[in-house]
């Protein structure tokens, strides 16, 4: 009998590809090992193996393996099942999937590019003959595809070289070009637990009488901190100890060694030593929480900005692990949370790892191998969306923090999944707990909540009974008539923002858009200039005096006359964030002003340059988009001023008005942190919209009812999926038809609820044509039986010889 495998290729293939193997391999070989196997002419791929079978696959012959790769899985069946599900459920391939969700280093293939890496450390014994003459030709020649290392040691079987030497640190593949995120890490010492008893540290002190040294160490970190951590420069400083006494002292189990990430906040991390008692508003959402995860697998924690939500989930975090079981904390972004994971840091101390979306290829080998072989140091992940597709064994505990993100949600490449609703099946299939954490949840959670899919937990009072910031209104269609406007600033705003600067406190203004002014309109046409490759207005840029095109990054020098006509009164239409910045320059001209958006966090460390302006009290007035919105925890700010809500509410898009609030929320959250209450002004030309009226007296709830109102008249989730089918390609008429064809042919079966062809907003990217389809799916019909009509309808649309140019995307719950 012959043997066969199924094998996961990263490739956007329908099905697995079957191989066929020998007796001895069929044997050797599980799922989730690696193979590299043939696939077309003469590429080689790195693909997983899913199955092990005898069934011969009759269309095709198949091939055999070129080699096996690993000695034991590198993908669990956990992740196999999960991987299932994702493709089923978002309507792409295991291939696209496994892509995602395994560092690329592991998926060499023929076009793989080798490299050496920087500063690598190798001692020739260490490597085998092989090893060492691609070495040798890579200090020669800075890179080497697979097929010419083929050639290079005249064997077809090179892949188990390469992995070697990326396992060595030897050598990288694939290298992106990635920011290297590389936070200070500083080394601090604490006493161990068992000698907090006093009769246990005399023992210590007496035991230690033979080594006066190491006894020195021990008085003089109790000098400096009788339970906390200290340095251990500074340790060494104080009492004159080498290095050597104190690793002594950590190899013998007497003082416990732990690393902390430090950079910007250095400050709080002092503050924070230990443990801190949970209040009494703490205390009971835990037990809630307690509750609720006896009975339901879901919960959702409601708690408002500074409600101390962080410390309920450390208690969590400690229950979990101290049951044996791993723990996954997502977050939307991470480098603007760092001071929430020097404190989980500082708890956890070692069990803490960190994936990070500028992580390099290398150190992201290394995390998932950690979390891989269950180490120690992998106890606790924190990471962005992408986390959930690490190698897990045994999770206990899911927390998605700021759930209502959407940066949890992948747009592009497939798989277009959201990462909080897969962090909900996947704590389904491990038996872990999930615990949804925001001050503004999202409606579909709280909708959960409401038809108890999920349990509700609400923390309504910020920690230290510190009040919620005044939220006002400004109504600037009134300010302009009444000639009370400075450019963008109504009277009011510049009151309030000069009395905070006279008391030395600081300033936040959000401003939802980048640049200067989005577009250079002609008095006398109309006219204004146009990216030739996308169908949008160029922004004006000021600081560089140049038209941008925010899709594709076309630019050119700013106009002087009108393309269209010649005129030159040309004049700039809306505002962003540059102009705020420019005009707030002129109005205060002795306050130093920092801005915060794409265009100035792009550079190497770019956020945290800006915070650590603003937190150290050098920059006085911050401006900003929703990055300002996001976490930050500033202890001086007292206003915070929006500049204009309309940009905001006026988004087409389902959800622009549950985004509103929820930004508008989140940043007035960034006021008054302390005991001072803080200050929000809202400026806008609507002031009786209900959302702004919602937000200015903190009403979710009033907000939640209403909204789900217009979605359920209007067909929206959640009382119906949407499945969006976008159809793009560089010829206009072959998109316009193909969309026309594909909607005539769904609304065969699905009617009414199938809404379009309709060009999206931008319906020009780069060249290519746009055209969207929308199927909403009502809750009594099969979602599953819907996808399988969609599949079929869209397999015979490419078969249509006439469409070939033109692809089409699927995203399932778009965001
Ligand atoms: P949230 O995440 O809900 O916005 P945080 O967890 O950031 O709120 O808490 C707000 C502030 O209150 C933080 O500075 C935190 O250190 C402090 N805090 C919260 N709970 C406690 C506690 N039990 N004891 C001392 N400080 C606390
Ligand atoms: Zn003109
Ligand atoms: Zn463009």
């Amino acid at each position: 009998m012959p043997f066969f495998i199924n094998v996961i290729l990263p490739l956007p293939l329908e099905k697995h590809f079957t191989y066929s193997v020998s007796r001895d391999e069929a044997q050797f070989l599980r799922p989730g090992m690696r193979v590299a196997v043939p696939f077309g002419k003469s590429k080689i791929y790195t693909g997983i193996v899913a199955e092990v079978h005898q069934e011969d696959p009759v269309i095709y012959e198949a091939k055999p393996i070129e080699q096996i790769l690993d000695k034991n899985p590198v993908v669990t069946e956990g992740q196999l099942k999960l991987w299932r599900w994702i493709a089923s459920y978002y309507m792409c391939t295991e291939g696209e999937v496994l892509r995602a969700a395994i560092p690329s280093a592991f998926l060499l293939e023929s076009e793989t590019i080798v490299q050496l890496l920087k500063g690598a450390e190798v001692r020739d014994e260490d490597l085998t003959d092989d090893e060492f003459l691609l070495f040798e030709a890579l200090q020669r020649q800075s890179s080497m595809k697979i097929n010419e290392i083929v050639q290079l040691l005249d064997k077809k079987t090179v892949l188990p070289v390469i992995n070697s030497l990326v396992e060595k640190k030897v050598v990288v593949v694939n290298q992106e070009i990635y920011e290297q995120y590389k936070p200070k890490v500083e080394r601090y010492v604490k006493l161990h637990e068992r000698f907090s008893e006093e009769t246990a540290m005399h023992e210590l002190l007496d035991e230690l009488g033979r080594a006066p040294k190491q006894r020195e160490v021990i008085f003089t970190l109790f000098g400096m901190s009788a339970k906390g951590k200290v340095k251990i420069s500074e340790l060494a400083k104080k009492s004159g100890a080498s290095a050597a006494v104190i690793k002594a002292l950590i190899e013998k189990g007497i003082l416990t060694e732990l690393k902390v990430e430090t950079s910007r906040f250095n400050r709080d991390l002092e503050e924070v030593t230990g443990r801190v008692e949970l209040n009494e508003h703490q205390r009971t959402a835990l037990q809630e929480i307690h509750n609720a995860f006896k009975t339901q697998d879901v919960c959702l924690l409601h708690g408002i900005t500074s409600s101390g939500k962080t410390e309920i989930y450390v208690e969590l975090i400690e229950e979990a692990i101290s049951k044996g079981k791993q723990v996954l904390y997502l977050l939307p972004e991470i480098a603007l949370t760092a001071q929430l994971i020097a404190r989980l840091q500082n708890y956890f101390g070692q069990k803490v790892l960190i994936y990070h979306s500028k992580y390099s290829v290398n150190e992201r080998v290394e995390v998932y191998q950690n979390v891989l072989r269950n180490s120690e140091n992998a106890r606790i992940v924190i990471g962005v969306r992408s986390s959930i597709f690490l190698p897990f064994h045994d999770l206990g505990l899911i927390i998605v923090d700021e759930e209502h993100e959407s940066t949890f949600k992948q747009y592009d490449p497939a798989p277009r999944y959201h990462a909080r609703d897969v962090a909900v099946v996947l704590g389904k299939m491990q038996k872990a707990k999930v615990l949804l954490g925001s001050a503004t949840p999202s409606l579909e959670s709280y909708f959960n909540a409401d038809h108890s899919k999920y349990t509700l937990v609400n923390l309504d009072r910020r920690f230290g009974n510190v009040l919620l910031p005044e939220i006002q209104i400004v109504d600037i269609k009134e300010k302009h008539r009444k000639k009370r406007m400075t450019g963008h600033f109504s009277d009011r705003l510049l009151e309030e923002i000069r009395e905070t600067l006279d008391n030395n406190e600081q300033v936040i203004l959000f401003q939802n858009r980048r640049g200067f002014s989005p577009i250079l309109e002609c008095n006398t046409c109309g006219h204004s200039p146009q990216c030739p490759n996308c169908d949008v207005s160029l922004t004006y840029h000021s600081h560089n005096n140049q038209l941008r095109c925010h899709y594709c990054g076309y630019h050119m020098a700013m106009q002087q006359k009108c393309m269209a006509c010649g005129s030159d009164e040309l004049s700039t239409k809306g505002f962003g964030t540059e102009q705020v910045e420019t005009e707030l320059k002129a109005l205060f001209p002795n306050h130093k002003i920092g801005r915060m958006d794409q265009d100035t966090t792009r550079g190497k460390y770019g956020y945290e340059k800006i915070i650590e302006a603003f937190e150290s009290g050098e920059v006085h007035i911050l401006v900003g988009t929703q990055m300002v919105t996001k976490g930050l925890d500033f202890r001086n700010v007292r206003l915070v001023g929006i500049m204009n809500a309309d940009t905001l509410l006026n988004f087409p898009d389902f959800r622009a008005h549950e985004r509103s609030f929820q930004l508008m929320l989140q940043v007035a959250g960034r006021a008054g942190r302390t005991q001072k209450r803080g200050l929000v002004l809202i400026q806008t030309y609507n002031p009786h919209h209900q959302i702004v009226q919602q937000v200015s007296t903190n009403s979710y709830l009033e907000m939640y009812k209403e909204q789900l109102e217009d979605r359920r008249n209007y067909k929206y989730p959640p009382f119906y999926r949407l499945i969006r089918i976008s159809l793009k390609g560089r010829d206009y008429s072959r998109v316009n038809e193909g969309a026309d064809w594909l909607a005539t042919s769904l609304k065969n079966t699905f009617r009414e609820n199938v809404l379009g062809p309709e060009f999206p907003p931008v319906a020009r990217i780069r060249n290519e044509y746009y055209k969207n389809i929308l199927i909403k799916i009502p809750q009594r019909q099969s979602l599953s039986k819907t996808k399988d009509l969609l599949g079929r309808v869209l397999q015979s649309f490419k078969a249509i010889g006439a469409y070939r140019g033109v692809k089409t995307v699927i995203n399932v719950d778009p965001y």
